[in-house]
């Protein structure tokens, strides 16, 4: 059996306080707790102060580019679609420059999990104002406040047919690690979008600030009704965040619906040799 230590990699430099840090923890817990050890998954950054934890996170990794994450989690899948594939990337990078690619991501039902580090700001660029800052945000890129209205991320992955729709605060380690679980045993595309505090350069959307509007769903509350998630999903508007499984269907994945892809993992079937014969003629 794996320990925490087996997925450690270099220390985090992510600034003490910084809800990046639980949301470490948690992966590594989460994939300890599922019985996975470093050989048996791969994580896929994007860019920002999330995608840093390529360096503090040890299993098979791909460091993509700003905004290609998704892509490039797709492509390893589809390489091998045993492999279970989590993405870590911030809301700048998956909502803003790779939003393209998350919302077909969530259309095709690609068996990914995405972890989303969602602070409001660009914190490796020391704050400009993100995808999800609420209108009005005052930043050094938004001086006299954001004009957009926010991105919102649940009611996104939901209308663009994400089959697990998720919330958690880093401010709540023992449900993140359980809301990261449920999305890595799902079979589908699962989001886990992480209200993840900037201590450093976003002084509205605090840790008591979270405390103060978020709340967990009941226990009784039922995954399955699509319409009553985008109910919660709408809550963004009156500034409340709820916090737990939002949605859960069955739907095939992308790689199940690929017939080539029935029986054996792509990367172990046997080459096709015509392809080197014809490489053979440029060559
Ligand atoms: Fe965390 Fe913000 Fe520091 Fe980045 S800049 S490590 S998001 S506190």
């Amino acid at each position: 059996m794996s320990t925490i230590n087996d997925f450690s990699g270099y220390q985090p430099t992510w600034c003490p306080g910084c809800g990046n840090w639980a949301i470490g923890v948690a992966v590594k817990t989460a994939l300890v707790q599922l019985g996975f050890d470093p050989s048996s998954v791969t994580a896929v950054f994007g860019i920002g102060c999330s995608g840093n934890a390529n360096d503090f996170l040890n299993c098979y990794g791909f460091h993509a580019l700003h905004g290609r994450a998704i892509p490039a989690a797709i492509g390893i899948k589809i390489a091998n679609h045993k492999m279970p594939v989590l993405v870590l990337s911030g809301d700048g990078d998956s909502y803003g420059e790779g939003g393209n690619h998350f919302l077909h991501a969530c259309r095709g039902n690609h068996d990914l999990t995405v972890i989303i580090h969602d602070n409001c700001v660009y914190g490796l660029t020391t704050g400009q104002a993100a995808p999800t800052a609420k209108k009005g945000y005052v930043s050094k890129s938004t001086p006299n406040g954001i004009i957009e209205n926010p991105v919102n991320p649940l009611a996104l992955a939901l209308t663009q047919g994400a089959t697990f729709v998720s919330q958690a605060f880093a401010g709540d380690t023992p449900q993140l690690i359980d809301i990261i679980k449920k999305a890595v045993r799902h079979k589908g595309f699962s989001l886990v979008n992480v209200l993840q505090p900037c201590i450093s350069f976003n002084k509205i959307n605090t840790y008591g600030y979270y405390k103060e509007h978020t709340y967990k769903l009941d226990n009784d509350y039922k995954r399955d009704d699509y319409r009553q998630a985008l109910e919660k999903a709408s809550e963004l508007n009156e500034e409340k965040f709820p916090l737990g499984v939002i949605y859960e269907v069955d739907r095939p994945d992308f790689t199940g619906e690929l017939p080539q892809l029935d029986g054996e993992v792509l990367t172990e079937k046997k080459r096709f040799t015509g392809f080197d014969l014809l490489i053979k003629e440029f060559i």
